[in-house]
């Protein structure tokens, strides 16, 4: 594939469009690698900027400044630089001569088409359409977020957009006077802030609903955060105004020391009343959607493309791998092929949430899509390719990368549990495979909470999707457990997987996979000693003896001393010395233990300054049963 800046994914009557580079920001005109025309170096000039990507021979960037290539040849003599018009420069000769030449410089970063999310397409500006905004509703639990959203759902029903029963695909559209607005349709800032840090922005506006007469709580404070941090307006929806103890004031008050002043106290934050139960104010909060959206100014190129965002993902059991993509930019079509995540697909259905089939999505429209090979992982990224042999090489090469970067993570977890060996952190690496995205996510949160002493669960992987030979590999590399949940192996992949020596775990209840980890994961710990005391001695009188050393002659005040015990010497209350007996002797025997109320002689291994009235305490250590 190599790298492409000028990969044009256009469509055929599309001239203009650009990727441009997320660093610089510049546009890249698209030409096809051939040397450019003295239009083009206008064009890139103009701004007194020269655009470049790589290194440049004399000749070519004499030719993008719009110099003789002698001319620049002086000027770097004049530097004691000898270069000859075929001389290959480096960023540091061509950006000394462009600003000889009064250019300042601005070097593109090569993006590789596999990493395609990077890339930030730049339409031409004639090429752009206004967009629908995409509407996120956060707030607290039980403030109202997903009555809400059926309220807004149901009532383009009862508008007679379409009689029908909806399916939910993650997000929903709605119009109003005409334009549309598409909903996501996870509330809550968890699905919001995991996409976001996924790389994946496709909230354009945040409703924020606080009900009337709770006021403001925790989550609605971390609504805001969130919001804020993605830096998307926020507009306020004041819910259950109905409500007897419905108290707007306050709300507006709290959240106003959030930062989200009002207009009518000189802030910019739109406040809306509303009852999502009753369904009052709804027609005044969807017109203000499209009063902020319109400030915002969205916009999209329809005729390129599509590139977007994967909502959710699933495996259906008859229809295969489902995705939900947030087309936004470009129009998806029926056999359009794509990129997802790191899955190759070929768009055999496209159907909105009243399960009606399409033959085309524009933008900001959530589309379910069928003919996928695999799952995608929701806030993937997806683009459209023109050609299905690109695709498919697209797809490998962002799986191998994938697998690459694991294994990466890998060998650092290998270290870790090297570690492990020395006493400190063990981790169990694992892979999941589940049913669906949402089962997947919870199985991972799960594991990942279970917590015994020093060791962890690493979820090295979790998806949706039948368990693949590739999962096995990954494991194998990765020294991971495979869990699937309601998910089964093939008898491929179960051989795969007794070849390499995977342990494929199956289950179809959480708690019992809960339950079978957390024994494994006691049972991997080293055994926990517990320190018991056995008895305590007093010195009454020393003996030295000889080259031998000194013998404690000791009556035993509690317990029993032991042979074999280790023992501490305590003066005045303080430890000076801890090590073992080395003799226990009852008169002249060598004896095993010697009980309370016994006089007995003792001596401590390499340590003589034992004085009398000195207090020798025996102990053990017990092994502890865990919990
Ligand atoms: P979520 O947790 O934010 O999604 O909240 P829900 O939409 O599930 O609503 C929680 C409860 O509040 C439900 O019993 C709703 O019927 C009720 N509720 C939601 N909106 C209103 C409203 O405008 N007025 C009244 N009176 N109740 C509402």
């Amino acid at each position: 594939m190599g790298t492409n800046k000028n990969y044009s994914n256009k469509k055929p009557n599309n001239k203009s469009q650009h990727f441009q580079n997320k660093k610089k920001g510049s546009l890249i005109s698209n030409v096809n690698n051939h040397k450019m025309n003295k239009q083009d170096i206008k064009n890139k000039l103009n701004d007194g900027v020269l655009v470049y990507s790589g290194p440049l021979t004399v000749t070519e960037l004499s030719e993008k400044l719009g110099v003789s290539a002698v001319d620049i040849v002086r000027s770097l003599f004049l530097e004691k630089i000898m270069v000859n018009v075929n001389t290959t420069l480096n960023d540091d000769y061509i950006e000394l001569v462009a600003l000889k030449f009064g250019y300042e410089v601005q070097k593109e970063k090569i993006v590789a088409l596999e990493n395609f999310e990077e890339m930030e397409i730049n339409d031409d500006p004639t090429m752009l359409v206004e967009r629908p905004p995409v509407v996120t509703i956060m707030g607290h639990v039980d403030h109202g977020k997903t009555t809400l959203l059926d309220a807004i759902r149901k009532s383009r029903v009862v508008a007679g957009e379409f009689g029908g029963i909806t399916q939910h695909i993650g997000a929903y559209q709605t119009t109003v006077k005409g334009n549309k607005i598409t909903f996501i349709d996870t509330p809550g800032h968890e699905a919001f802030t995991e996409m976001r840090a996924r790389g994946a922005k496709i909230t354009d506006i945040v409703i924020i609903v606080v009900a009337a007469d709770d006021g403001v709580k925790p989550q609605t404070i971390e609504a805001v955060n969130h919001a804020k941090a993605a830096h998307v307006p926020i507009i306020v929806a004041v819910n259950k105004m109905d409500k007897p103890a419905a108290n707007y004031d306050r709300v507006v008050q709290q959240m106003s020391d959030l930062g989200l002043m009002p207009e009518e106290w000189g802030g910019s934050t739109i406040y809306r009343k509303i009852s999502a139960k009753v369904g009052t104010g709804l027609d005044e909060l969807l017109e203000t959607i499209l009063l902020v959206a319109e400030m915002e100014n969205l916009k999209a190129n329809p005729n390129r493309y599509a590139l977007g965002t994967i909502v959710e993902a699933k495996l259906d059991k008859q229809r295969g791998p489902i995705a939900t993509f947030l087309v936004q930019n470009g129009t998806l079509r029926i056999g359009d092929c794509v990129v997802a995540g790191t899955c190759f697909g070929k768009v055999r259905q496209l159907r909105d949430d009243f399960g009606r089939q399409l033959s085309e999505a524009g933008p900001s429209s959530p589309i379910e899509v069928s003919g996928l090979q695999d799952v995608p992982t929701a806030g993937d990224k997806f683009m459209a390719f023109e050609n299905e042999k690109m695709a498919r090489e697209i797809a490998a090469k962002r799986k191998e990368a994938k697998i690459l970067s694991e294994r990466k993570v890998t060998s650092a977890n290998t270290l870790e549990s090297f570690i492990a060996t020395s006493g400190e952190h063990q981790e169990i690496n694992v892979i999941i495979r589940a049913d669906v995205q949402g089962s997947a996510e919870a199985v991972k949160n799960a594991l990942e909470k279970l917590k015994v002493e020093d060791v962890s669960v690493n979820v090295i992987a979790s998806y949706a999707g039948a368990i693949t030979e590739s999962d096995v590999l990954l494991a194998k590399t990765s020294n991971a457990i495979i869990y699937g949940f309601n998910v089964r192996p093939d008898s491929i992949v179960r051989r795969k997987a007794l070849e390499e020596g995977v342990d494929i775990r199956l289950h179809n209840i959480i708690y019992n996979l809960l339950e079978e980890m957390t024994a494994a994961m006691k049972g991997m710990l080293k055994p926990i000693y517990k320190e018991v005391v056995t008895g305590q001695a007093e010195v009454r009188q020393t003996f030295k003896v000889g080259k031998v050393g000194v013998i404690a002659g000791c009556y035993v005040t509690l317990g029993v001393i032991k042979s074999n015990a280790t023992v501490r010497l305590i003066r005045a209350g303080i430890v000076v010395y801890e090590g073992k007996l080395s003799s226990l002797k009852r008169f002249k025997d060598d004896v095993k233990e010697v009980k309370e109320g016994f006089e007995c002689g003792m001596m401590i291994d390499g340590y003589n300054d034992i004085k009398e009235l000195d207090i020798i305490e025996g102990y053990e250590m017990q092994e502890v049963e865990r919990k």
